[in-house]
């Protein structure tokens, strides 16, 4: 039954994923259930039409989104996405996703997403930057250093970033450094902002790891999708001792048992644009990519790749969510069932935001922090998020996404509840 008039989401769809997360921690957030029905709306969505002129002179319209799912704690935060799957739909889950993740690391924001339902690899750069000054212009309504503050997602990246800043400054007509994470570095970004979502779901991983009494030396890592995310966390798992015994990208899935050469895969990532015909490697296919054992599995792609026939089939100890939303609800139940541990997207992957509010902080402050800094800072943060989720599984014996959700959502239901109802 939808509850909402305008999406019509199914029981796998992000939406309708997120739902029954909410559902499954309602039992557990006493009187302040009642204000659960707020995580179940977002506040506010704005769509944007988005026209270009493309080089050969014709003009071309795009829809895009910007969702403030919860403001109760502080400005919206969350990426912009440059995707042909966008919806509004997916863009809201995103959005509510952001909210418990800021939430589950305690810091001060609320939850938001944007998109663009676009592939932009069908874009040269000069309508790529045409189409991002605009879509900024359109949503530069609701956003703003003390609103809601985009970042990169998947296709986004520094660059886009600056165009951003950039467009934004010009329409208030002073430069605003901190509308924006994920800059680039001489514009106000910040120092390991680029690997922080990877770092964190390292770090994520290794606590996990710790926990179930799994040694980083010699265990067995697959990783699903190679961008930054999952490039990132491979290394420093790669780094740590582990194997990486299995990449899959758009572009193909290698194979090696005895662990893939991870400064190999980087430099035919970074000369090639993908992992697929990496030689280091036997090739597989798609679906066998989910059959080769492993002691962590970190799908690092989009929403719903792991769904309830592959989660039939996985044979790993702990699934290390680097992407948002990549385990269905059902598959959820599943995993759990087979006795698999699964560390929610809402803390593995909260690394890139946390980094984000360190650049906020330093563009706030104009002063700016070493890489040293930001990363034993970060490292501190989702240590101690993990242990509060961790205890938070424990005293309850609830899977670690409710838990992580009993977190995030009381910290949400709480500030909604001192504000009081307006009017
Ligand atoms: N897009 C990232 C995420 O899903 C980072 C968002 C941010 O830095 O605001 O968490």
């Amino acid at each position: 039954m939808p509850n909402l008039s305008y999406v019509n989401p199914s029981q796998n769809s992000p939406w309708g994923t997120y739902l029954s997360q909410v559902d499954r921690v309602v039992p557990y957030l006493g009187g302040l259930a009642r204000w659960a029905e707020t995580l179940r709306r977002p506040k506010r969505c704005l769509i944007v039409d988005i026209p270009i002129e493309l080089d050969d002179g014709s003009v071309a319209h795009y829809e895009g989104y910007r969702v403030q799912h919860n403001l109760s704690r502080g400005p919206g935060k969350g990426g912009i996405r440059f995707h042909p799957d966008v919806t509004l739909e997916e863009v809201m889950a995103l959005a509510a996703w952001m909210t418990v993740k800021t939430a589950a690391v305690n810091l001060p924001f609320g939850g938001a997403k944007g998109g663009i339902r676009i592939d932009p690899k069908q874009l040269s750069r000069k309508e790529l930057e045409r189409l991002t000054r605009r879509y900024t212009s359109e949503i530069g309504l609701i956003i703003g250093p003390d609103k809601d503050i985009p970042a990169p997602d998947v296709n986004t990246n520094a660059e886009i970033m600056a165009w951003m800043m950039d467009t934004y400054s010009m329409n208030v007509g002073s430069t605003a450094t901190g509308v924006v994470t994920g800059k680039p570095i001489p514009l106000g970004g910040s120092l390991g902002r680029v690997k922080a979502t990877g770092r964190g779901v390292f770090v994520v991983g290794r606590e996990a790891a710790r926990r179930q009494n799994l040694s980083l030396e010699g265990a067995r890592v697959a990783v699903q999708g190679f961008g930054n995310v999952g490039s990132s966390a491979a290394e420093l798992f790669a780094g740590n001792g582990a194997k990486i015994v299995a990449v899959q990208d758009h572009t193909g899935t290698v194979h090696n048992p005895n662990g893939l050469d991870i400064a190999g895969l980087m430099s035919e990532l970074h000369h090639k644009g993908g992992i697929g015909e990496f030689a280091g490697g036997e090739k597989i296919g798609v679906e066998e990519f989910w059959d080769v054992p492993s002691d962590l599995l970190i799908p690092a792609a989009l929403e719903g790749q792991l769904g309830l026939e592959r989660a039939k089939r996985v044979k790993t100890q702990i699934v290390l969510e680097g992407a948002n939303g990549p385990t269905t609800s059902d598959a959820d139940l599943m995993l759990a069932e087979r006795g698999i541990l699964v560390v929610p997207d809402v803390i593995a992957n909260a690394g890139g935001v946390t980094v984000s509010y360190f650049e906020w902080v330093q563009d706030f402050s104009s002063f700016f922090w070493t890489e040293d800094e930001i990363n034993v800072r970060l490292d501190r943060i989702m240590v101690e998020a993990f242990r509060r989720i961790w205890e938070t599984a424990d005293q309850h014996r609830i899977p670690l996404r409710t838990a992580a959700f009993v977190v995030g959502c009381t910290r949400v239901l709480q500030a909604r509840e001192e504000r009081g109802l307006y009017p």
